[in-house]
This record gives structure tokens, C-alpha cells and sequence, in this order.
């Protein structure tokens, strides 16, 4: 398949750098393909950022096939573009396709097309610390049609926002509420797809605990509310004595590219890791005991979140004085070093565009 490149006449002001926040400004460009049944994957172009027009009988509206995904372009230590693992998100979203009923993307073909966006797009990667060029793949049902069914037609999307650094003032410890009555995925159901329903459902819950003031919602299991999921769209890691533990991966989880390289970064610097599941009876408990020495999110907007207190029914348990642990920091400078290029990337996880 050709990609066709119609450049923009119509550059906008890039916007201040202290104002960019997460996902306001977009850039000049997108990348556009559509799909048709029999005719698979067409018209893919770079065009001017804007507007697409949709039948409001589009399948998308109506009964939700839709799939995402997130990454990140920034600007390494020595002014190199640096994309990680990239190719691995778009294969996540062929998984996440699959369990939607949608076609698969040419993981390679989406992957140059990207590239070729971010050329044309460079001058939008900013360059201050923490800050990055996000990038939002996404590709939803267009087939006009009322009848529950899978779609025909399809849009593939990729945009680009500049984001400015999720932490101002260092790596704030968070207030989470552990949530037991909303779920956020169910066995058999579609957790491990990163699709906008899974969204969807858990606003309310975080909504409800916004209002208590917390900062996000931890979920547990839908089947017997007692094993810890994710911690809003973030997976969840606990450093337990001296054993850092995360939920498995057991088809209601979010298979998170950083949840993948923290536990492989871990792992190699000799600290004993375990995939399994974990309670929050248990957790609560190795508060209590002083045994919880830290607790942390992972994803990609913010890296690693510190959870600085969990509450749980009527307690509250402070994680590690409401400050960043040494591991969680630890992994952090690792992870954000090799992102950065000033750690050796053994992994070959890091691509250069230039
Ligand atoms: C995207 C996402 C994550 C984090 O995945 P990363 O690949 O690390 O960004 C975790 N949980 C949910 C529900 C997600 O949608």
C-alpha cells in the first residue's frame, strides 16, 4: 500500500511550553487509513490535522468497536528522536483488535507511516525534561448500519499531542481508594483490551471517589472483590518485605508495555519478583505489619505513580511515609535513563528516527 503525504499550508503557533498540560494541542498533522471488507486496509494518508465526518448510523456510536493505543516520541539526551517499543504496541493492538471483532493493521506499515508523521512532524517534540510527543493510535467502526453487527468499514487514526511533564514538583505519592462494589473487567470480558468501553465503565467509580477526594481507584476482581486489578488505566505494583508483586496477567488485566519492563528491569538488578495474585486482605495487612514498604502504578504517561496511602473500607493505610520509595525511584531512573539515553539500552528497546 502507497502513503500518500498532502502537507498542511495551515502550520499552527506551537503552543508555550508551561501551558501543554495532557492532550490539549495537536498537531499540524494525522495519519488517516480506512478498511473495507474485501478490500482490507486503503487510502492511507498524512493530511492536515481536523475534523473526519462519521454517519451518526456509524457502528462506533452505537455499539462501542473500538480500539487505542499510547506511546510516546521525545527527544533523547542528545537530541535524538527516540520512540520505545513501538512496534509492540501496535502488535497489542492487533490482540486488542482480535478480541473486538476488527481487522488487523500491518504492524510494520503502521509503524514507517508513524515514522514518516513524526519527520514531518518534528519540530512539535519538545525538548524540556519530562516533556514528550504522545501519540494516539486509534481505529473505530464506520460502517453505517443500525443492526448489531461487526463492522464493515473502519478508520485507522494516528495523532500527536504535545505533553508537558506529568511531574512539576518530582514523583507525588497518590491517595487511593480501593473500590468494592464497580468492577472494571471481568473474566471472559474484554480487560485486556485496551478499548474505549473499559473507559468507559470505570469513569463512575472514579468519578465517586473523586468526590471522597482520592486521587484514583484501585480495582479488584469482579468475581469475589478480593484481588487487586489495575489502579485506574495503570497496573499495580507492591513491594512486599523484600519481593516486588504484581497481579498476573489473567485475561482482565492490561498487558502494560511499562509493567513489562519494569518487572524485566527488576528482575535484572536481582530483585525477587512475583506474578500472581495478591489480596487486598493481604496487602492491607502487610501495612498494618509495616511490611508494605511501597506501592506504585506503571503506565505510560506518568512511568511509575507512587501510591502514598490505600484506603479500604474504613482504613487507611499510609504507604512509606506518603513519600517515593527507593525501589519505585530506583526503577524509575532506570527506566526514564534508558528512555533517554543515558543508560545503556541492553534490551534493544529504544528505535532512533535520527
Ligand atoms: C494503557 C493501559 C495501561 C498501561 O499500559 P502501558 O503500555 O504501560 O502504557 C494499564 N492499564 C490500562 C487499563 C491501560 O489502558
Amino acid at each position: 500500500m502507497e502513503l500518500q503525504i498532502i502537507k498542511s499550508t495551515n502550520l499552527k503557533k506551537k503552543p508555550d511550553i508551561d501551558s501543554l498540560g495532557f492532550g490539549k494541542y495537536f498537531t499540524d498533522h494525522m495519519f488517516i487509513m480506512e478498511y473495507d471488507t474485501g478490500i482490507g486496509w486503503h487510502d492511507a494518508k498524512i493530511v492536515e490535522y481536523g475534523p473526519i465526518s462519521l454517519e451518526p448510523t456509524a457502528l462506533i456510536f452505537h455499539y462501542g468497536q473500538e480500539t487505542f493505543e499510547g506511546l510516546k516520541a521525545y527527544k533523547n539526551n542528545e537530541g535524538k528522536i527516540t520512540l520505545f517499543r513501538p512496534k509492540e504496541n501496535f502488535e497489542r493492538m492487533n490482540r486488542s483488535n482480535e478480541r473486538m471483532c476488527m481487522p488487523k493493521i500491518d504492524v510494520d506499515f503502521v509503524h514507517d507511516a508513524l515514522v514518516k508523521l513524526l519527520e514531518i512532524e518534528k519540530d512539535w517534540i519538545p525538548e524540556q525534561p519530562g516533556t514528550s510527543l504522545y501519540i494516539r493510535p486509534v481505529m473505530f467502526a464506520t460502517e453505517p448500519a443500525l443492526g448489531v453487527k461487526i463492522s464493515d468499514k473502519y478508520y485507522f487514526i494516528i495523532i500527536l499531542s504535545p505533553v508537558g511533564s506529568y511531574y512539576k514538583e518530582g514523583l507525588a505519592p497518590t491517595s487511593i481508594y480501593v473500590e468494592d462494589f464497580y468492577v472494571r473487567a471481568s473474566k471472559g470480558g474484554t480487560g485486556e483490551a485496551k478499548c474505549s468501553g473499559n473507559y468507559a465503565s470505570g469513569l463512575k467509580p472514579y468519578e465517586l471517589a473523586k468526590e471522597k477526594g482520592f486521587a484514583q481507584v484501585l480495582f479488584l476482581d469482579a468475581e469475589d472483590k478480593k484481588y487487586i486489578e489495575e489502579v485506574g488505566t495503570s497496573n499495580a505494583f507492591f513491594v512486599i518485605g523484600d519481593t516486588i508483586v504484581t497481579s498476573p496477567l489473567g485475561g482482565t488485566i492490561l498487558p502494560g508495555m511499562t509493567r513489562n519492563s519494569i518487572i524485566t528491569i527488576a528482575k535484572d538488578k536481582g530483585y525477587k519478583v512475583e506474578e500472581r495474585l495478591v489480596s487486598i486482605d493481604e496487602i492491607m495487612q502487610a501495612g498494618r505489619d509495616n511490611e508494605l514498604k511501597e506501592a506504585f502504578a506503571t503506565g505510560t504517561a506518568a512511568v511509575i505513580s507512587p501510591i502514598g496511602s490505600l484506603t479500604f473500607k474504613d482504613e487507611t493505610i499510609t504507604i512509606n511515609d506518603n513519600k517515593i520509595g527507593a525501589i519505585s525511584q530506583e526503577l524509575y531512573d532506570t527506566l526514564t535513563g534508558i528512555q533517554m539515553g543515558s543508560i545503556a539500552d541492553k534490551y534493544g528497546w529504544v528505535e532512533y528516527l535520527n
